[in-house]
C-alpha cells in the first residue's frame, strides 16, 4: 500500500463503527498500518479483514479504553509490533444523552470513563513513546457539544469540554517535542451512537434532529482526520469543527 501515510503506523479506539471504522479505513488507504481497538472482536476483526482485503494492514486489539491496563497494553502491543508510533486516534466514545433532573447517575460515570478518562490513560500510555521518538500526532475526537452547550445534552457537554481543555494542555506541554494534538468537532454524524441512548424523549428528539437535516457520514469525518495528519510537520491543525449543512 502507497501513499501519503506510508511507513506511518496510526492507532484508532473506537474502530469497530462509525467513525473509527471509517477512519481505520481510510488512513490505511493512504498507507498507513493500523491497529485498531474496541471491545467487539466480531466487529473487530471485520474491519481488519476490510483493511486487508484491500492491501493495507491492520492489526486487532480487543481493549476496554475505560480499564488503565487495557489501554496500556493497547499502546504497548502496537508498539512491540510496529516498533513505533505515529498517530493515535481517541475516538471511542458514546453519548447517553439526557436531562440532568432525573438522570441515571451511572450514565454519566459510564460517559465520563469512556469519552474522558478512556482518552486520557492511552494518551498518558503513548506520551512516553511519543517523546522518545521526538515525533507523534494525536487526534481526540470531540464534538459539537464540547464549543456549544445544550439542553438535555449536559453532561455529554461536559466530557467533550473536557477533551477540548485537556487537548488545548497537552498541546502546550509537548509542542516542544515536535509532537501535534488536534482536536476534531463533529456535528450530527449517521452512525450507531444513538442505538444507546436510554431515555426515550432524548431518543426521540435527537432522531427527530438527524432525520430532519442530511447528517454528515463517518467518512467525512475520517477525510478532516486524514487532512490533519498529513499535513506538513510544521503545521498543527489545532481545531476542526464540521457541521452538517443545514445544521443549526
Ligand atoms: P459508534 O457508536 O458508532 O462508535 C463508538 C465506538 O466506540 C465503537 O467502536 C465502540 O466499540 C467504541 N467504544 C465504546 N466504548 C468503548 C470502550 N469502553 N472501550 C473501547 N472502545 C469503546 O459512534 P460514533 O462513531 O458516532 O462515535 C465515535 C466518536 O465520535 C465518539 O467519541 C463520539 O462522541 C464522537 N461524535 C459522534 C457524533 C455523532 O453524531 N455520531 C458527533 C460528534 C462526536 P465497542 O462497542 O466494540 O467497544
Amino acid at each position: 500500500m502507497t501513499g501519503k501515510l506510508e511507513d506511518k503506523v496510526a492507532i484508532v479506539t473506537g474502530a469497530s463503527s462509525g467513525i473509527g471504522q471509517a477512519t481505520a479505513i481510510t488512513l490505511a488507504a493512504v498507507g498507513a498500518k493500523v491497529v485498531i481497538a474496541a471491545r467487539r472482536e466480531d466487529r473487530l476483526n471485520a474491519v481488519a479483514k476490510q483493511i486487508t482485503d484491500n492491501g493495507g494492514q491492520a492489526l486487532p486489539v480487543v481493549a476496554d479504553v475505560t480499564d488503565e491496563g487495557q489501554s496500556h497494553n493497547l499502546i504497548q502491543k502496537a508498539h512491540t509490533e510496529f516498533g513505533k508510533i505515529d498517530i493515535l486516534v481517541n475516538n471511542a466514545g458514546i453519548a447517553l444523552i439526557g436531562k440532568i433532573d432525573g438522570a441515571d447517575t451511572s450514565e454519566w460515570r459510564r460517559m465520563i470513563d469512556i469519552n474522558v478518562l478512556g482518552l486520557l490513560y492511552t494518551t498518558h500510555a503513548v506520551l512516553p513513546i511519543l517523546k522518545s521518538q521526538q515525533s507523534g500526532h494525536i487526534v481526540n475526537i470531540s464534538s459539537v457539544a464540547g464549543r456549544f452547550a445544550r439542553a438535555g445534552m449536559g453532561i455529554y457537554n461536559v466530557t467533550k469540554w473536557g477533551v477540548n481543555a485537556f487537548s488545548e494542555a497537552l498541546r502546550q506541554e509537548v509542542s516542544k517535542d515536535h509532537i501535534r494534538v488536534t482536536i476534531i468537532e463533529p456535528g450530527i454524524v449517521n452512525t450507531e451512537i444513538n442505538d444507546y441512548i436510554t431515555d426515550p424523549a432524548a431518543k426521540q428528539n435527537f432522531e427527530e434532529r438527524r432525520k430532519a437535516i442530511t447528517p454528515l457520514e463517518s467518512e467525512d469525518i475520517a477525510a478532516a482526520i486524514v487532512y490533519a495528519v498529513t499535513q506538513p510537520q510544521r503545521v498543527n491543525v489545532n481545531e476542526i469543527l464540521i457541521r452538517p449543512t443545514l445544521q443549526e
